[in-house]
């Protein structure tokens, strides 16, 4: 090797800090909301995160920069493509979407104690500063001053995303980057089911989207003893027979559904209720088929609001109503952790695509046919 040829060697390696991180390039590559429109722009050289420092590239004294390898695509973020009402009304233009992934810490603030850089990790997306009265008391995913990655701050469709060592959720070895980078959606599955208590009782799943199916694997998993699913697609109604449910509904073919369930329960019901779709038809007969006494958990969200007969259907039911958003910080997280390495989590049918970054597009057109069901971006390929 000649001198010139060890001299760009040396320059093409990249330098480290104090910190041990690297040195970065001052621009990245980033989705962002740019207009007031339907659609999400490709940048090439948006300015890297700057976190409290203010400092492009620095993290704050309690913040990690990490570097974005993977990177799932939520319903959530389609509403924000579409440019909805509802995202019309809540996303800053301007703003890097996305708040799923899995990476790496490229550097962390001095007073960082709780990660490293080098490690593998995906993160809590619901950031607060701890200090309202349900941070306070163990429901910090709850919080009033509670923020959203990529909705109410930049985002992770990027190559970096800067977050509070708090929101860090260092990834198990045993756990594939695919299944990192899906571990919010999945863990508002976890936390409906585990909220409901499946253990030996009869579920119904209304609505089998991306959490849908992810709680139909969850509550096989944690021991449900029947498992009814409904939905309007057939190949997500096929999907989730086979990941474990027992019986599958097109609630568009009659109520003739809801018998059956009370056919193959004690009679009256079944025991849970976990509402996924949002969708007022299948709120309303979801409770109708639930039995008296039995507890509801509710994470789909209506698109505006409905009437409901609350005296039928929860009081004189005397039934359990449990609201569910987000994920528990930190017990829900464990219980993810256990049951991926579990094994018995049936996961890969529900990702369906994995994409290249800039390959975006695709990806919500996939959603939006109904052809993919979970589409990771892959920002390495
Ligand atoms: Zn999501």
């Amino acid at each position: 090797m000649t001198n010139s040829n060890a001299a760009t060697t040396a320059e093409a390696e990249p330098h480290t800090t104090t910190n041990g991180s690297a040195k970065l390039a001052p621009t990245m590559r980033a989705l962002v909301k740019s207009q007031d429109q339907p659609g999400l722009w490709f940048e090439g050289d948006r300015t890297l995160p700057t976190g409290s420092t203010g400092i492009v590239g620095v993290p704050g004294p309690t913040e990690a920069l990490i570097r974005v390898t993977m990177a799932g695509v939520c319903g959530t973020d389609r509403h924000i493509y579409e440019w909805d009402q509802w995202a019309k009304g809540r996303i800053p233009v301007g703003i890097i979407t996305g708040h799923e992934f899995v990476g790496e810490i490229v550097s962390v603030g001095e007073g960082v104690t709780r990660v490293q850089v080098g490690q593998r990790v995906t993160a809590e997306g619901h950031i607060t500063a701890g200090t309202d009265f349900s941070s306070r008391t163990g429901n910090a995913h709850i919080a009033r001053d509670m923020r959203i990655l990529g909705v109410d701050r930049n985002g992770c469709f990027a190559d970096y995303v800067m977050l509070p060592q708090d929101n860090v959720w260092p990834v198990h070895k045993g756990v594939p980057d695919k299944i990192a980078a899906v571990m919010d959606p999945l863990g508002n599955a976890v936390h409906t089911v585990m909220s409901a208590g499946v253990s030996a009782q009869s579920v119904l799943i209304t609505g089998a989207g991306i959490i849908g199916l992810m709680a139909v694997t969850v509550a096989k998993a944690a021991g449900a003893s029947k498992i009814f699913v409904t939905d309007i697609d057939e190949r997500r109604l096929e999907l989730a027979k086979k990941i474990g449910a027992d019986f599958v509904f097109d609630p568009r073919k009659g109520d003739g559904w809801i018998d059956t369930i009370d056919q193959n329960t004690p009679g009256d019901g079944c025991d849970v209720l976990l509402e996924m779709s949002g969708a007022v038809s299948a709120i309303n007969s979801g409770f109708r088929a639930l039995r008296h006494g039995g507890t509801a958990a509710l994470l789909g969200i209506p698109g505006k609001p409905f009437d409901f007969d609350l005296a039928k259907h929860i009081i004189f039911k005397g039934a359990t109503v449990l609201g569910v958003n987000g994920r528990r910080m930190w017990a829900t997280w464990y219980q993810m952790e256990e049951l991926i390495l579990s094994g018995k989590l049936q996961l890969d049918d529900i990702i369906t695509h994995t994409l290249p970054f800039e390959q975006f597009d695709d990806a919500f057109k996939l959603m939006q046919s109904g052809d993919g069901i979970k589409v990771v971006l892959d920002l390495n390929a």
